[in-house]
């Protein structure tokens, strides 16, 4: 492994710097910038676009030929079908546990907040959705959809679940066909190579989108606009917090004996990302290098769990999605039963499957997890205006679920170097 070079502020502090900074700017752009062609067309929708959604999209093209490439060479790496279908069976399992968690967490915090009390959803002006009871994603489909009935259609969409699957199946077959297939299985390794060191070469940039985005976002949003919504956006944020660093962090603990305030300090630069992009997807490269160098999880694990993580585990998604069911039931005066209440775990663990790691889909599985317990859908229009910075914050802590997921399943095989989560990096 050859040496990082020693920078004078290493690329962690400064993507956070970024992060402040850009918010700073936002809100005094929001609040003291006048609306006139320089600020508003040049500076916000201008340069903070452009170089914002350029590194967004940067990160994104990394995503498919990374996901593809490492996951073959982990499920070839792992080689016999049996113990790739026990970790899978380890992971898929804390996922859905971890995310039936988390909105048990998020039903037992509304229900303390109440935050649709007093209101009347009936009175106030919803906006246009775009969402259509036709879109609303069926269980079955849902389940049915991961097999791909194309997979070089999967790739050219991005499909990821349909990703996943193929590719393990390529990988098991390259472990089964050994040398016979070595010439494909070095295409695979070295195209794995080619995308980390692009990984590396587009994180260097991180800093500057990170502000770009941030400051952007942020100069859109006044902090009265979003008054009403004041305790719905506080319940979704302190279930997120207890998820974060209650639930994960008494997991990691009791499996591997980790040190969680250590794991969050080293995973907090992951956060930030996901924070600023709103995209699981986009984070994958990331979390897969930050847990391999700070973490000491194998890449064998990761490239396996992380993508299928970002994919099918949004616990943080699904912590919005009760949250929401509370407020837009009280706010439309409807009770619910204690049966309501399973119907939505359920089915908002189901929606978390079904949502996609790209900004703003679970608003849309939302309708899902409504009409399950005869909600109105309408109810997503009056969240919607605020959701942004909720799934920018929901994101941060489906990645971190993933990681920890990830963490424990690589200790229970073996696959943690504890040597490197002890040493101090960057
Ligand atoms: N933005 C979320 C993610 O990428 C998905 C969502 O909740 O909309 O994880």
């Amino acid at each position: 492994m050859e040496k990082k070079e020693k920078k004078p502020i290493g690329l962690t502090t400064r993507i956070f710097i970024a992060l402040l900074l850009g918010a700073i700017l936002g809100v005094v752009l929001h609040y003291f910038a006048p609306h006139n062609y320089f600020f508003d067309t040049v500076l916000i929708d201008g340069v903070f676009y452009v170089v914002g959604q350029g590194f967004l999209r940067l990160m994104q093209m990394l995503v498919v030929p990374l996901v593809l490439c490492s996951l073959i060479c982990g499920a070839s790496a792992i080689g016999d079908t049996k113990t790739l279908g026990k970790v899978g069976v380890r992971t898929v399992g804390f996922y859905i546990v971890t995310t039936a968690l988390a909105v048990a967490v998020a039903l037992t915090v509304a229900k303390i907040i109440n935050p649709g009390m007093g209101m009347d959803l009936n009175t106030l002006e919803t906006t246009e959705t775009g969402i259509s009871a036709s879109q609303q994603t069926s269980m079955v489909d849902t389940l049915l959809d991961i097999i791909p009935k194309n997979p070089l259609e999967s790739l050219a969409t991005g499909n990821m679940l349909q990703i996943i699957v193929f590719a393990i199946i390529v990988g098991i077959i390259l472990a089964k066909l050994g040398d016979r297939t070595q010439t494909i299985h070095n295409l695979f390794q070295q195209g794995n190579d080619i995308m980390m060191e692009m990984t590396m070469m587009v994180m260097s940039l991180a800093p500057i989108g990170v502000f770009c985005l941030i400051a952007r976002t942020f100069s859109g949003m006044g902090f009265d606009a979003f008054q009403p919504l004041i305790k719905y956006m506080l319940a979704v944020m302190l279930a997120l917090v207890v998820q974060c660093l209650g639930v994960y962090q008494i997991l990691l603990k009791v499996f591997t004996g980790l040190n969680p305030i250590r794991f969050i300090k080293k995973f907090l630069p992951v956060m930030g990302f996901a924070f600023s992009t709103a995209t699981s997807n986009a984070t994958i490269p990331l979390s897969i290098d930050t847990l391999e160098r700070k973490m000491g999880v194998s890449r064998r694990i990761s490239s396996f769990t992380i993508p299928l993580g970002a994919t099918i585990n949004m616990d943080g998604t699904s912590i919005m999605q009760g949250v929401a069911v509370v407020f837009i039931a009280q706010a439309y005066g409807i009770a619910l039963t204690p049966m309501d209440y399973i119907t939505v775990i359920a089915t908002a663990t189901l929606a978390s499957i079904g949502t996609a790691g790209v900004p703003s889909v679970g608003l849309v599985t939302l309708s899902m997890v409504l009409t399950s317990v005869g909600l109105p859908i309408e109810g997503i229009g009056f969240i919607m205006g605020i959701d942004r910075i909720l799934d920018m914050s929901r994101t941060a802590v489906n990645i971190t679920g993933d990681a920890v997921c990830t963490t424990i399943v690589a200790h229970q095989n073996k696959a943690l170097d504890k040597t490197v989560f002890a040493q101090q990096n960057d």
